[in-house]
């Protein structure tokens, strides 16, 4: 399927790319993806999303969500995702608990697109947050 994005951070911009900063251990790794915790109750994906390693997305942001919470997701760092990534995220969005939501925070527009262009927006627990909680 051609529903994925990229961003090319190798150009463009003056400033060298942030390294990656984790404020605890991983809560997944594997070679192309990173996940962590992000406090408060936040998460953090950094690398690239695919058929591969979607599962965890399912699971890492099961285990956080686990105290109840609106749990913010920071995706500044997401390089790539798939229509796997994209679908993990929206179906762990819908089995949560009425009344809870995933905040997400710096998603590339590239992503923003592919989630719109297949109506996902519409999923009220799917939100795209900008409370501040990323620094
Ligand atoms: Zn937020």
């Amino acid at each position: 399927m051609g529903l994925s994005f990229r961003v090319d951070h190798a150009g463009g911009v003056a400033a060298p790319a942030a390294k990656p900063v984790f404020a605890s251990e991983p809560v997944y790794a594997d070679k192309q993806l990173i996940v962590s915790h992000a406090s408060p109750s936040g998460i953090r994906f950094a690398g690239e999303i695919d058929a591969s390693n979607s599962h965890a997305v399912r699971s890492s942001i099961a285990a956080a969500i686990q105290n109840g919470l609106d749990l913010h997701v920071d995706v500044t760092q997401l390089l790539f995702c798939d229509i796997s990534g994209i679908r993990a995220l929206v179906s762990v969005a819908e089995a949560l608990p009425v009344g809870r939501r995933l905040l997400l925070h710096g998603m590339p527009p590239q992503l923003e697109t592919a989630i719109r262009v297949v109506g996902w927006n519409r999923v009220p627990s799917l939100v795209v947050c900008e409370c501040g909680w990323l620094k």
